[in-house]
């Protein structure tokens, strides 16, 4: 499918589908499946990324990356999605994706200086750790439970986060956590950067799960107890926690939603050479009707899915806030591509099955992405809230009423 999308974007989408072809997609047998990637095989495509000029695209210039905006990206992000590995390479990975965002957008110039050169480098990573146990905040993030109470010029937190990416191996946290309990948890809360060094903060689990597997990337359980930061950790104002979280993630539900569509593409793209060369029954698996018209089906939906998150993000990158957008897309792409992933191993039978292609790993890889950044059910939510709220319109006044 042609896209309209911006030139600068195409081009460099271009080279990332080359990279992805011919740097990264025969490493990916060597590096997932049953292990993570070490830091020195993920330094080394990076390394690549970087000599073929399309490392860190949604980064500031200023910060070593290429500066563009996240419409330019979109098609960027498609291209290195193509494989577990290509996000990682290209420093277009979630959580710091995000995490280097906000700290772009909010960050002092002291917490840029600090944390923005070696993250965008790869050299540490970092997790948010808004997310709590069951009785805490989950899909509902008002029931926030963590506390941070300023004690002269420190911040002292209290409280248990679980399911935050990459929370194993973080230099850093982005805390969300309640700043003030008079007010209404969205004008209450603030998000405050703990380093991983800070005492009181315990790493308890990495929580065992379905999918990562051969990615290394850990979902972990986290305590604080009493940890102290200085004042200065805060990031962006004080209480405006719920509304940088949204500017954060808006547009990385969105990058989300980028990533999946590469992988998606790519498991269809490998179910149709697979149907193309597989005979039964007398001629191709492409000859079948029914799997014509599901693999057609599939294809249909992804454009869809593609469509409407170019939409969103030609919104957001326009200044907008696009939340019903953004929401209507995380959901339908989220859907969209786990069909794809499940159709395009059907389609593979038993190979589709096996490690031997790459469509087992990326199966127990989507299925989180209903649940994670707002489950399914969340979004739906939002979107049905904006049209249902109205007063009635009138527009049924002229129907006859049962008994008048
Ligand atoms: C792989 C993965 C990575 C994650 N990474 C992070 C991270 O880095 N940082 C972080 O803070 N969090 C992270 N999360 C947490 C994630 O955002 C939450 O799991 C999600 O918001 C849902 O919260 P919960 O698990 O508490 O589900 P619950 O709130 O317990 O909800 C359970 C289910 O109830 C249903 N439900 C909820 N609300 C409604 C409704 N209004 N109507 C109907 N049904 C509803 C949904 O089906 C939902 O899945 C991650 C989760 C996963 C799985």
């Amino acid at each position: 499918m042609d896209y309209d999308d911006p030139e600068r974007g195409t081009g460099l989408a271009a080279r990332t589908r080359e990279f992805v072809d011919e740097v990264v997609i025969p490493k990916e047998r060597e590096l997932l499946g049953d292990r993570a990637p070490t830091p020195e095989e993920l330094a080394a495509l990076r390394e690549e990324a970087k000599e073929r000029g399309i490392y860190a695209p949604q980064v500031d210039e200023e910060y070593g990356g290429l500066g563009l905006d996240l419409r330019s990206a979109l098609p960027v992000f498609e291209a290195a999605g193509r494989s577990l590995l290509g996000p990682p390479a290209l420093r277009v990975d979630a959580p710091d994706e995000g995490n280097i965002h906000t700290l772009e957008m909010v960050g002092t110039e002291d917490q840029k200086e600090r944390w923005l050169p070696p993250l965008v480098e790869g050299e540490i990573s970092s997790a948010f750790a808004m997310t709590e146990p069951p009785a805490g905040g989950g899909s509902d993030p008002k029931m926030l439970k963590t506390t941070a109470e300023k004690d002269g010029d420190e911040w002292v937190i209290d409280g248990h986060k679980w399911w935050a990416t990459n929370g194993g191996s973080a230099s850093v946290y982005l805390v969300m956590a309640r700043t003030d309990m008079d007010e209404h948890p969205y004008s209450g809360t603030s998000i405050i950067l703990v380093p991983r060094d800070a005492d009181g903060l315990e790493v308890v689990r990495d929580i065992p799960h379905l999918g990562g597997g051969g990615m290394g990337l850990g979902h972990a359980e986290l305590k604080l107890d009493g940890v102290r930061v200085p004042a200065e950790n805060l990031i962006g104002a004080e209480n405006a926690g719920f509304v940088i979280a949204q500017q954060r993630l808006g547009p990385a539900r969105l990058t989300h939603c980028m990533r999946f569509a590469g992988l998606a593409e790519r498991a269809l793209d490998i179910a149709f050479a697979y149907a193309s060369e597989r005979e039964a029954f007398g001629d191709r698996l492409s000859d079948k009707q029914s799997l014509r018209f599901e693999l057609a089906r599939r294809h249909t939906d992804l454009h869809a899915a593609r469509t409407m998150v170019r939409h969103a993000a030609r919104e957001i990158a326009a200044g907008n806030e696009a939340r019903i957008e953004v929401a209507a897309s995380k959901y339908f792409t989220a859907n969209v591509v786990q069909e794809s992933v499940d159709t395009a191993v059907q389609v593979c039978g038993g190979a589709g099955i096996s490690k031997d292609l790459p469509l087992a790993d990326f199966y127990e890889n989507v299925r989180q992405f209903r649940i994670f950044d707002g489950p399914d059910e969340v979004h739906l939510r939002s979107i049905a809230r904006e049209f249902l709220q109205d007063p009635p319109t009138g527009e049924l006044a002229n129907l006859p009423r049962f008994g008048e």
